[in-house]
């Protein structure tokens, strides 16, 4: 059988090469560390945590990322089993002993006999030969020039801008409008896109105070190399002038209330369709490096918000990610080369869980195709397959940035449209279906 190539042995590509070892198919492990470093990673070790040890909600009945541990551990998942055997009481999260958790990944990994590693720096993508390529957020500068070299300048971003990314449902419409500026746009949908919120003079002055007064993040040292103006965070806007937000992306031209036309909005904050299925909305021009609970406690001032519930919030970091809606295929395959693929945080995903699941996916895809096989992806019904399918065709490429699993990005339930069923019906009824969309799946496989 052919070798897979992994390049990468983070939380990604650890689990791709577990899954092409158990298939039965030999794999080569590339890892630059510890002789070339990044400015997040202290150690050699496989599947390094950079930053906290927790794996979030372990609740598979009424949370997305608790659904995808349940999927990976179906699958017969590598981290999702050392996480089990070195975690740490934490509530409802799945928090690990990151030294021991990554120890004996890397062991794990060490003893396959299907396994091996040949450590350094892949400098260029590899022509010839199969390839998954996980290197990550922060893949090496030369790694990454080369990808531009074949895909553009524009397809691979260096930072995220992460605007905050609110569920649909939980904006409130009876003060909120549909309006695209000056009604732009060739067909009703178009012109309806964006969902605005109004304010007042006392409303903007209430909210520039307190995103002046919002605890903020600091950038690491050595994140902030090529750190460009074309998205400024806003309390760096407001910092500039108490006026900038009015002019910029608070502007309120070319929009009409309709719960109140005579009366001209002070500043209009406006949100953008973020999905194809129009469950979650993006909140236009909001990247921000406040902390995450003052970002909850600042946004809740915007009228129309104050009940907003969030399936993502705003950041600003060193990321390496493909714009996979344009790049990508079903299979995480590069279309313009499809003996490489794709796996973990480079393809859009976000977080230590989905990268991961990525790699979960993108190993048994190689594995299928090195054993004459073809393997489609699981159901957009499932966590893994809502990922896969947001990042390959279901985002909007334009704007596409990094995604964490939510249940914004599940289908809605037949049964449930319409009638306004609550979070307790709806989120079993999402994880009951994933769970026996994800079992199909599998079962296909055997
Ligand atoms: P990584 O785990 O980074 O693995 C990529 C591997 O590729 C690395 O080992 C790297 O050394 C190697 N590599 C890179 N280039 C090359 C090359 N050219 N040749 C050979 N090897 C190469 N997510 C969370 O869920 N929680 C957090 O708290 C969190 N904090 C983060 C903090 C920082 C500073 C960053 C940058 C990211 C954070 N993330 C966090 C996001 C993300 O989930 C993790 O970065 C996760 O490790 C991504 O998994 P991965 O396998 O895609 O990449």
């Amino acid at each position: 059988t052919e070798t897979v190539h992994i390049i990468g042995a983070g939380l990604a590509g650890s689990e791709a090469a577990w899954q092409i070892a158990q298939a039965g198919v030999p794999v080569v492990l590339h890892e630059m560390r510890p002789n070339v470093a990044t400015f997040a990673h202290r150690t050699g070790d496989c599947a390094e945590m950079v930053c906290s040890n927790s794996f979030r909600s372990d609740d598979d009945a009424m949370n997305a990322v608790g659904q995808l541990h349940w999927e990976m551990r179906a699958a017969g998942g590598l981290i999702m089993q050392m996480a089990d055997r070195h975690r740490l009481p934490a509530g409802g999260a799945l928090a690990v002993d990151r030294d021991a958790f990554s120890g004996a990944v890397t062991q794990a990994l060490k003893d396959h006999p299907l396994i091996s590693f040949q450590p350094g720096e892949i400098r260029e993508l590899p022509s010839e030969g199969r390839w998954i390529v996980a290197t990550g957020p922060l893949t090496s500068d030369a790694l990454a020039g080369s990808i531009r070299g074949l895909t553009g300048t524009e397809s691979l971003a260096f930072f995220d801008a992460i605007a905050p990314i609110v569920h649909a449902d939980s904006i409130d419409m009876s003060i909120c409008w549909r309006q695209s500026r000056y009604d732009k746009g060739e067909t009703e949908e178009e012109r309806t896109a964006y969902i605005n919120c109004p304010m007042t003079r006392d409303d903007y002055e209430r909210f520039i105070d307190a995103l002046l007064a919002a605890d903020k993040t600091e950038f690491r040292e050595g994140e902030t190399a090529g750190y460009f103006d074309g998205c400024l965070p806003i309390e760096v806007m407001a910092e500039r002038g108490r006026e900038t937000l009015r002019h910029g992306p608070m502007k309120p031209v070319g929009l009409t209330n309709t719960h109140n036309p005579t009366e001209k909005a002070y500043a209009v904050v406006q949100l953008r369709r973020d999905n194809a299925l129009g469950t979650l909305y993006n909140i236009v021009g909001f990247q921000t490096k406040m902390k995450y609970g003052a970002q909850t406690d600042v946004f809740k001032l915007i009228p129309g918000l104050q009940n907003a519930s969030f399936a993502r919030l705003g950041g600003i970091h060193r990321n390496s990610f493909l714009n996979s809606p344009t790049l990508i295929d079903d299979r995480l395959r590069l279309r313009l080369r499809p003996n490489l693929r794709f796996a973990g945080q480079v393809t859009g995903v976000e977080g230590y869980v989905e990268s991961a699941a990525m790699g979960l996916l993108a190993g048994r895809m190689a594995a299928a195709e090195a054993l004459g096989r073809d393997l489609p992806p699981p159901a957009p019904t499932t966590s893994m397959g809502a990922l896969v399918n947001h990042i390959t065709g279901g985002a909007e490429a334009k704007t596409f940035q990094p995604m964490n699993v939510n249940f914004g990005l599940y289908p809605p339930l037949d049964e449930m449209r319409g009638g306004r069923k609550g979070r307790k019906d709806r989120y079993p009824a999402y994880t009951d279906r994933a769970k026996s969309d994800f079992n199909q799946w599998l079962a296909g496989q055997n």
